[in-house]
């Protein structure tokens, strides 16, 4: 059986660590501010803004949600976006998605100061990464990067394979993988929807991130001894046994490939938890970004 990699356990050891970072900051600086905003009232969007909100207070950073109904003007969003953008009490802005279907979810992004982009995922910001200089890296691809530091995995020369090529998780995580630093050197093939021969790829896999959203679409069969999981995919299957009636699984079946594993992240408890902590360094990166200079 392959070690876990414990994600909630690092998440919250990493929300501590910065709110002793975040005290420091505030009183040398002042205390850092996040501007989240919602729009409309999706159930799954409204939990997401409640856990960030949770773990800002946990961090010492100041949070301000702002509500928007569903039937929102796009040119609305953009004034309240301009006024957070100029606003030098703010360093951080996060639109959460998905959007009501009236808003350009690209073009909302684009409004957003890439400055404070906390969420990454401004073309500046993908610039960045693309470029092997990021500024502001999206939370998941972070988080995982994060997770593989911490239990140190070494990267170099590693045959990695990404499954998904979304811009919030497997173009971004592939090219850190690639990219030329500590945590990239590898040697990376993305896998999508079109991809011919998958299991041939995965099978030759050093390192595979999973982001492709399908339930149990990796087993044992498909993976070589030692391979190191990252499964980001959550996924639910109904079950009956279970009070709400489904559970939370991910892209990889755990039971058959986690005795072949070397290191294995569980759904949940493995990226999920890293995503909101961080959120919460870029947030506290995108406050010392404007006293760079003056500490
Ligand atoms: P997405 O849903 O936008 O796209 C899925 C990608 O997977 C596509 O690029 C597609 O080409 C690829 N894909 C689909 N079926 C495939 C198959 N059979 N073989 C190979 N590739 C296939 O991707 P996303 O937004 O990155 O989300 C992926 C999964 O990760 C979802 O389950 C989502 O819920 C989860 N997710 C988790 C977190 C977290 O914090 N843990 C964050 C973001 C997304």
């Amino acid at each position: 059986m392959g070690k876990i990699i414990d994600g909630k356990a690092v998440a919250k050891q990493l929300v501590s660590e910065i709110a002793k970072e975040v005290e420091a900051f505030s009183k040398d600086f002042r205390v850092p501010h996040l501007a989240v905003i919602i729009a409309g009232d999706d159930p799954a969007s409204r939990v997401y803004v409640k856990s960030k909100v949770r773990a800002s207070e946990k961090c010492g950073i100041d949070v301000d949600l702002v509500k928007f109904p569903a039937d929102i003007k796009e040119s609305e969003l953009f004034q309240k976006l301009d006024e957070l953008n100029n606003d030098n009490s703010i360093d951080g802005i996060l639109v959460q998605l998905p959007l009501p279907s009236q808003l350009d979810s690209k073009k909302v992004i684009e409004r957003i100061s890439p400055y404070k982009d906390v969420d990454g995922f401004h073309p500046y910001n993908l610039g960045k990464i693309l470029e092997g200089d990021p500024l502001f890296v999206p939370c998941t691809p972070l988080g995982i990067i994060e997770l593989l530091k911490r239990y140190n995995v070494k990267t170099t020369g590693k045959k990695a394979v990404v499954v998904g090529r979304s811009v919030i998780v497997g173009k971004p995580i592939a090219m850190l993988l690639a990219n030329k630093s500590k945590n990239g050197n590898a040697t990376v093939t993305i896998c999508h929807s079109k991809t011919a021969g998958i299991k041939k790829i995965l099978s030759e896999a050093d390192i595979i991130v999973c982001a492709a959203g399908k339930a149990k679409m990796i087993n044992g069969d498909m993976v070589k001894p030692g391979v190191i999981i990252i499964d980001v995919g959550i996924n639910r299957i109904k079950d009956e046994t279970v009070k709400r009636g489904y559970r939370l699984v991910g892209d990889v079946d755990f039971e058959s490939v986690s005795p072949k594993a070397s290191l294995i992240t569980p759904v949940p408890g493995g990226v999920g938890p890293m995503t909101v902590a961080m959120l919460m360094k870029n947030t506290l990166k995108a406050a010392r970004l404007k006293y760079k200079n003056k500490g």
